[in-house]
């Protein structure tokens, strides 16, 4: 992810020139709210562990600081100036995030143009709590304190093509206004449950956990207490259908519990719901006891009775498109199919592992290939077109061929791609060298040998 650049300016532009085509910010900020002419841009302030300074006295700093810069905003880190005492005491890292799925565009929102909404807050270190399913089960939910560190940077990491991470953030952003403001369900309707379907290993379940704690950095205000509970519906049905009614009681009656207090915001992931499905067509072949179908409809019954309150998000994940029990896919308001990334995805999933093992030293910069120069897809694409001579970044031949190893894991899912790296280089001789040429072909070779086994 390319960082902010910098820019100065001597003196205030007269007439700000701003743009709607201005990019991939400028596309996401269009339909998010003008306030005085500006364009509202997220800024998310992560405190220190350390830090036991108030959260509004942070966010005022930043905005100050935010201010007297001459910042252009485009997604990403911008560093905390060494020079402010009280930030650099406090803050952690500070990033600017509205843009769509990770995609970079070259351009570039200037600081004039923009108004900074800043989230201030502090990720929870406490880690999963997890729950029991029964004697010797395995465990059938887990529940974390959001935002949580372990799913620190992985919105940022996850990369879909079609606006689909800003789509499901606005769906989320009206469902918890609607309710927010007491709408009539009765006379519009709407549900806060999400429905991420489509081949295993495509991000159903990191984006599901990712939402609920982007959704808990931005609620912060109206919301100080975020809880991820993760249930496993596959463990749910897995062995003891007696047991699973009680699972299923005790999971209900725990997240009621929390959304009994208003200021807490409570998402409930189900993964895999396919097996809802499957537990009712089993119990209906008799192949099964008939109590796996009494603990579906249990659960339905339960998803009902949350939708009537406001601080409930459910997010639900399947593999299986077509065995996604009818009851729920019903339930669902957003349903959205995840398929394997596209070329330009692959490519910049692949861009981010080549970017992290060159910053880990892992891959030399002999070349010059310095992580942050990386052009991105739109950017190579660009280059393509400029002569060779003109180049003082990163060797073209090297940006091709991660092009080419793209190119070659047509079908595979995002899963894959992140591992590809690591198998790659266990395959090399002597990995010490660092050359970034041979590990890329390394690369390719492991795609083309390994694709069909993963
Ligand atoms: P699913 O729930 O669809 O089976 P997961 O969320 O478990 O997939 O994805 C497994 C891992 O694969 C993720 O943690 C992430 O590292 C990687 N991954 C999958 N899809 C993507 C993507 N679109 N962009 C970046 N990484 C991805």
């Amino acid at each position: 992810m390319s960082a902010p650049m910098e820019i100065s300016f001597p003196n205030p532009p007269i007439e700000p020139q701003m743009s709607e085509s201005n990019g991939i910010i400028a596309e996401s900020a269009a339909s998010s709210i003008v306030n005085e002419d500006k364009i509202l841009v997220s800024v998310e302030v992560c405190l220190k562990s350390s830090s036991t300074s108030r959260i509004e006295d942070v966010r005022l700093a930043v905005e100050r600081m935010l201010e007297k810069r001459s910042l252009s905003y485009v997604d990403g880190p911008i560093p905390v100036p060494l020079d402010d005492a009280f930030l650099t005491e406090n803050v952690h890292g500070i990033r600017i995030c509205d843009s769509d799925d990770g995609v970079q565009s070259q351009d570039i929102l200037l600081f004039w143009q923009v108004k900074p909404v800043v989230h201030v807050f502090q990720l929870s270190e406490e880690g999963p709590c997890e729950e029991l399913g029964g004697e010797g089960q395995i465990s059938s939910f887990n529940e974390w304190i959001l935002p949580a560190k372990e799913f620190d940077g992985m919105w940022e990491s996850l990369i879909f093509e079609s606006g689909l991470k800003q789509r499901l953030l606005r769906y989320a952003a009206s469902a918890l206004l609607f309710t927010e403001r007491g709408v009539d369900p009765f006379l519009v309707s709407w549900n806060r449950i999400v429905l991420l379907h489509g081949p295993p290993g495509t991000g159903k379940t990191s984006l599901c956990k990712a939402l609920a704690q982007k959704l808990s950095i931005r609620y912060l205000s109206r919301y100080p207490h975020s809880v991820l509970i993760e249930v496993n519906a596959h463990s749910l049905f897995s062995k003891w259908f007696s047991e699973s009614g009680k699972l299923v009681a005790k999971l209900f009656q725990k997240i009621q519990e929390m959304i009994e207090e208003e200021d807490n915001l409570v998402f409930v992931l189900i993964d895999e719901v396919e097996s809802l499905a499957a537990a009712r067509k089993a119990a209906l072949s008799g192949s099964e006891p008939s109590d796996s179908i009494r603990v579906v409809n249990a659960l339905l019954t339960q998803i009902d009775k949350l939708k009537s309150s406001p601080n409930v998000v459910i997010l639900t994940t399947s593999n299986i498109t077509a065995a996604i029990d009818i009851a729920f896919v019903d339930r669902a308001d957003i349903k959205a199919y995840v398929g394997p990334p596209t070329l330009q995805a692959r490519y910049e999933i692949l861009r981010s592992c080549l970017q992290e093992l060159i910053r880990t030293g892992i891959l030399s910069t002999s070349e010059g290939c310095d992580h942050s120069m990386l052009p991105n897809y739109a950017g190579l694409k660009e280059r393509i077109n400029i002569p060779e001579t003109e180049k003082v970044d990163v060797p073209l031949h090297i940006c091709k061929l991660l092009l080419k190893v793209a190119e070659a894991c047509e079908g595979c899912s995002g899963r894959f791609l992140r591992k590809l790296p690591f198998l790659a280089h266990a395959t090399l001789a002597n990995p010490c060298t660092g050359d970034p040429s041979k590990f890329l072909l390394a690369m390719l070779e492991t795609a083309k040998r390994d694709r069909t086994e993963l």
